[in-house]
């Protein structure tokens, strides 16, 4: 299996997080990517450094104001008086401010709330060329799978969370849409995106709900008591184009992985009805019983299943790395994904 990195990853360096009103290290550090590539190694596979993601590439599912943003927001920012290092938006336009707005606000204060979910994306000096990197190696494994086989992308920062034009829980940059959206152009008529984060691939479903070429499909936690709070529901069957091509299978808290492997046959039979010509996996690691905030329990064995099940698609797949945060056993949890995958 071809597989993507970047050393470039390591500038963005977060230290801000907000947890039930208490601020904490986040914990979408640098090390995560160490451990993913004790992973790699130990399944003696090698990673390849492709270029970063351009502007004109990002723009495939990005809009240009919000790459502007994310470019000139931590030069801006730190020129404010009594400013902390990192972007951290203070206020976000209400439903009721954007329906009578008469202007948009160009000062740095009003584009990080309007470009902004919430308060876990800080922005770093660093954070645009790490996301941009990030991206590349998403953009590479699209490529490498585009005659076939599996390629995969250690993406960090991750990128689920973020939509067109807004970045969010540790996401800037939506590497997971950005492959499917590459294999389209590059001659796949249509794409199953499967992510199984813990968490609800919003970003991605924000990006592609109005179309019927690409099919998302999120296996998550329950969203009425975990990130990102307000959509992951199944009732969510997308619009316009996009009617019934976005399929949500929201678990109950400490689902294991009998319950977990189930949600995922239902997925991978959704994708088989789609028809795709290729998939992209969003791949997060964050269900472990280990994790940190863990809300499910799916063990080493349950990726490895998870692996083989998913490659039994025999589908030309690119897997994109999404969360999983607990650094001890991170890389374990790839290997085990991987080599039940088969690479
Ligand atoms: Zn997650």
């Amino acid at each position: 299996m071809q597989c993507f990195d970047s050393a470039e990853e390591a500038r963005h360096a977060p230290q801000f997080f907000l947890m039930r009103g208490a601020v904490r290290p986040n914990f979408e550090v640098p090390a995560r990517a160490a451990s993913l590539r004790a992973g790699l190694r130990e399944l003696g596979l090698a990673a390849a450094a492709p270029p970063p993601a351009t502007r004109a590439e990002l723009r495939a599912v990005h809009a240009a104001d919000y790459l502007d943003f994310l470019e000139d927001a931590a030069r801006d920012w730190v020129a404010l008086p009594g400013a902390g290092p990192e972007v951290v938006a203070n206020i976000h336009p209400t439903p009721e401010m954007l329906q009578q707005s008469s202007r948009s606000n160009g000062h740095v204060i009003a584009r990080a709330g309007a470009h902004t979910a919430d308060a876990a994306c800080p922005i770093g000096p660093g954070t645009f060329a790490a996301a941009a990197a990030a991206a590349g190696c998403a953009l590479a494994a699209a490529e490498a799978v585009r005659g076939g086989g599996a390629a995969y992308a250690l993406c960090r920062p991750p990128g689920h969370h973020a939509y067109a034009g807004r970045a969010g829980g540790h996401c800037y940059l939506n590497n997971t849409a950005l492959a499917a959206q590459r294999l389209r152009e590059r001659g796949a008529g249509r794409v199953a995106v499967l992510d199984v984060d813990s968490h609800h691939g919003n970003g991605t479903q924000g990006i592609f709900w109005e179309r019927g070429d690409v099919l998302t499909v999120s296996l998550h936690a329950d969203p009425g008591r975990y990130y990102p709070w307000y959509v992951g529901f199944a009732e969510e069957r997308g619009a316009a184009d996009g009617e019934g091509a976005n399929l949500n299978l929201p678990l109950p808290f400490g689902t294991a992985d009998e319950g977990w492997l189930e949600g995922l046959g239902q997925g991978l039979a959704a994708i088989r009805r789609f028809r795709p010509d290729a998939l992209v996996v969003a791949l997060g690691m964050d269900a472990s019983k280990d994790e940190p905030l863990n809300a499910l329990a799916v063990t080493e064995e349950g990726f490895a299943r998870a692996g083989a099940a998913i490659a039994a698609l025999r589908l030309p797949t690119a897997i994109c790395q999404e969360g999983g945060y607990n650094t001890d056993i991170l890389g374990t949890l790839l290997a085990r994904f991987l080599g039940g995958f088969g690479g």
